[in-house]
């Protein structure tokens, strides 16, 4: 098999050992004679896969017990309007903080349900910081304080836990979620799209506090209301159950890897080796204030745009895929979730260093 790095920012590289797991267990899961594709999700097999999945990322993230693990669909769309239709419970405001596209989207989303108060935003600057807790304007009357704690294509991740007092904390973790240990009981909701740093894309993780939910607005379609997934352990509809095997399968993998704390120490160590090699070069450069350099998904720029495509093939050649920056901002992003080695990040050090010295 060609040894490639994929640096894509979602859906994004999978740990290898879950692949082989996966391959392995693809035509007859554990006996059944089935594979996992192929079972219904109310049998005693499908039901145990969910149940351990469930076990697993409540160990890992240790989620208390008044919080409820649901296994959606939609994505993270889905959720930006599913929040503000379950969490208005009758209030006319929401406070949104702006650090980039994002949060942005969630914010074009929420303003169709209700009055948006912009609490924080790091517009002036072009998104390549985020606000600190002295900037933030809060409205005690809001329903409930948005933010994205890791905004994927400016490269902006947040490393503290913004203070709202009373109004609940709504968190779209999508690409740093198992990155790093979080302190749930901060928070309202936390929801992520799988396909960055879970799992398969199709599978949606919503982790939401039960006393905040069964109050949705009027109109809310069935599928939207989160009290209907919590009644039926997200069976409500077939949910995705190959996604969830395998979802599964990564949390396993990173219990057997330390757990969370093992995890950061590991994402640390791999972005700083790259935001080091940005910072000594001058061929290269990180438009991120240090504090809010994203560890998962590393945004950066060749001095002269002119060698962007050159860049992009020849890294290619090299077995570095998936390097191209967001159309809206443009550049290089390397996406370093936690399924990639050092190994891939120590790869592209050493090709950008001989494409710097070819093209200086
Ligand atoms: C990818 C991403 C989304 C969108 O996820 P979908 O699953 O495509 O809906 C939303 N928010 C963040 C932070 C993301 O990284």
């Amino acid at each position: 098999m060609t040894q490639i790095f994929n640096f894509s920012a979602g859906p994004a590289v999978l740990p290898k050992e879950v692949l082989a797991q996966a391959r392995d267990e693809m035509m007859d899961w554990h006996g059944s004679g089935m594979s996992v594709m192929e079972m219904s999700h109310r049998g005693k097999e499908f039901m145990s896969i969910a149940a351990e999945a469930e076990a697993d990322l409540r160990e890992l993230l240790a989620i208390p017990q008044n919080y409820k693990v649901l296994f959606l669909q939609g994505g993270a769309h889905s959720q930006f309007s599913m929040v503000p239709m379950n969490l208005l419970r009758g209030k006319k405001s929401a406070d949104y903080l702006d650090t980039g596209i994002w949060s942005k989207k969630a914010i074009d989303e929420a303003s169709r349900y209700c009055q948006v108060n912009i609490a924080g935003s790091s517009k002036d600057k072009n998104y390549t910081y985020a606000p600190n807790q002295a900037a933030l304007k809060i409205n005690k009357d809001a329903a409930y304080f948005h933010f994205t704690s890791n905004e994927t294509i400016g490269g902006v991740e947040m490393f503290w836990t913004p203070m709202t007092g009373d109004v609940p904390l709504v968190c779209d973790m999508s690409s740093h979620i198992l990155s790093r240990p979080v302190d749930v009981s901060k928070y309202g909701i936390i929801y992520a799209g799988a396909q960055k740093n879970i799992g398969p894309a199709g599978l949606t993780i919503v982790i939401v506090r039960e006393d905040l939910i069964g109050e949705t607005m009027v109109g809310t379609p069935t599928m939207f209301d989160y009290k209907v997934h919590a009644d039926n352990d997200s069976m409500y509809n077939t949910p995705a159950t190959y996604g969830i095997y395998i979802a599964g399968l990564v949390f396993k993998w990173l219990k057997s890897k330390g757990g969370l704390a093992a995890m950061e120490k590991t994402n640390i160590e791999k972005a700083t080796l790259l935001y080091d090699y940005l910072d000594a070069s001058d061929f290269y450069h990180s438009p991120i204030a240090v504090e809010n350099r994203s560890r998962m998904n590393i945004p950066f720029t060749l001095k002269d745009a002119s060698l962007d495509e050159a860049f992009l093939k020849q890294a290619q050649q090299n077995g570095l895929l998936q390097l191209k920056g967001h159309k809206l901002v443009g550049g290089m992003r390397a996406s370093i979730y936690n399924a990639m080695p050092i190994e891939g990040v120590q790869a592209l050090i050493a090709f950008m260093k001989s494409f710097a010295q070819a093209n200086a």
